[in-house]
């Protein structure tokens, strides 16, 4: 039995108490690792009845899966949770869930690269019809409809550029054109945006960054409204799909610090990004908490002033400037993936990802600030940008 239930509470008690029962383990502060394939029942009438039983299968549930959905299902206030092995799957599932043939699926521009990849190779194959759109459109997203539309995919802000959508535009117009919605709230985490209490069907969260934040962990969850928690249930059960049980583990341990870590992410980022937005080699930066993004207003009434620690800026230079500049630095690693405790830098590849908004401007450098010095950071951009421009 809960002593109290933590969902009532705040959102730092919250994070400290959802998804444990220490009454059902032998008062332990966490939840037992079970690894498990087979559970076993009582008898044959039991084994018959395994659907109505809280545990029958370490595919579908185990106290471990249960303990990170239900905190998940809390944070997200949404009808249900499903755990998936990456955060591109937890792209893919809803969408296979949602799609049906000859639908017509609207997705960012900015979208994260591999959920265009996914479109084009692998939705287009199945029948569904691909339609890119410009981030900033709006209540104009109407005009891009035709025939059935089944799917108005959202990213808040995009990748790499962070254009910032209005949100409640698209979700209204997708409404009355009958699609489902999904937002891949990578960035914002449910502590900064809840997609679900705000009309969007499907909460799409890579839990490899924010929530495992430590760069050890693949995992994704998609959350649902209750109108589409049956319809992804029933996907997620008939593609055999789970996430690992030392991943899920190690996602429950990082919820405890995802507050605390988040904060200091966005402190340091937003330091950083006006330091570089006063540099004369830097021809923009983009972050939507800045003032003259065109995406700040839109970001400040729905995302409540609140930012995380990735954003990216344009060089006032070449592609082999920026080339140079990342191969000089030395606090920050080159790599992929980002939302753990270490900074990282890479060059954004932004040609043949754009299809309706070519970009034509300079080259963009993305940067996912970790928890370290602020001022060590910034002296080894320092260092770098002078390396380039040398
Ligand atoms: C990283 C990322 C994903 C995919 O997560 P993986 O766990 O690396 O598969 C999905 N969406 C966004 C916005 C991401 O940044």
């Amino acid at each position: 039995m809960a002593r109290f239930d933590p969902k009532t509470k705040a959102l730092k008690t919250q994070l400290a108490h959802l998804g444990r029962n220490p009454d059902e383990h032998f008062g332990f502060v966490n939840p037992p690792v079970i690894r498990a394939s087979t559970v076993l029942f009582e008898n044959t009438a039991a084994m018959e009845g395994r659907a109505s039983s809280r545990y029958s299968y370490g595919l579908t549930n185990t106290p471990l899966i249960e303990a990170l959905t239900d905190a998940i299902t809390a944070l997200e206030d949404a009808a249900g949770t499903v755990l998936v092995p990456s955060g591109l799957a937890a792209v893919t599932l809803p969408i296979l869930a949602a799609a049906e043939p000859g639908d017509q699926i609207l997705i960012p521009d900015n979208v994260y690269w591999p959920t265009r990849r996914f479109a084009d190779e692998t939705l287009t194959r199945l029948g569904m019809r691909i339609t890119y759109y410009d981030p900033l459109i709006g209540a104009d997203i109407r005009s891009l409809f035709e025939g059935k539309v089944g799917i108005v995919f959202l990213e808040a802000p995009g990748s790499n550029t962070f254009e910032m959508p209005d949100i409640p535009a698209l979700v209204d117009a997708a409404r009355e054109a009958g699609a489902v919605t999904m937002l891949d709230n990578t960035w914002a985490t449910p502590l900064i945006y809840k997609p679900v209490p705000n009309g969007i069907d499907y909460s799409i969260q890579a839990g490899t960054k924010y929530f495992g934040g430590h760069a050890d962990v693949l995992i994704g969850s998609v959350a649902a409204s209750a109108r589409v928690w049956p319809r992804l249930k029933e996907t997620h059960r008939n593609m055999g799909l789970q996430a690992g049980t030392e991943e899920i583990f190690l996602t429950l341990r990082g919820l405890r610090s995802m507050g605390l870590r988040l904060a200091e992410h966005e402190k340091n980022a937003l330091e950083i990004a006006q330091w570089l937005k006063a540099r004369s080699d830097v021809a923009r930066v983009l972050h939507p908490a800045l003032p003259d993004d065109p995406g700040h207003a839109i970001w400040k009434r729905d995302f409540g002033g609140r930012a995380s620690g990735l954003f990216g800026f344009e060089l006032a230079g070449s592609k082999e400037q920026a080339a140079r500049l990342l191969d000089s630095l030395k606090i920050f690693g080159l790599g992929f993936s980002w939302g753990g405790f270490e900074s990282l830098a890479a060059l954004a590849n932004l040609g043949p990802t754009r299809t309706a908004t070519p970009w034509s401007a300079g080259p963009v450098i993305r940067l996912q600030i970790g928890l370290e010095e602020p001022k060590d950071l910034m002296d080894d951009l320092d260092q770098a940008f002078r390396a380039a421009f040398g």
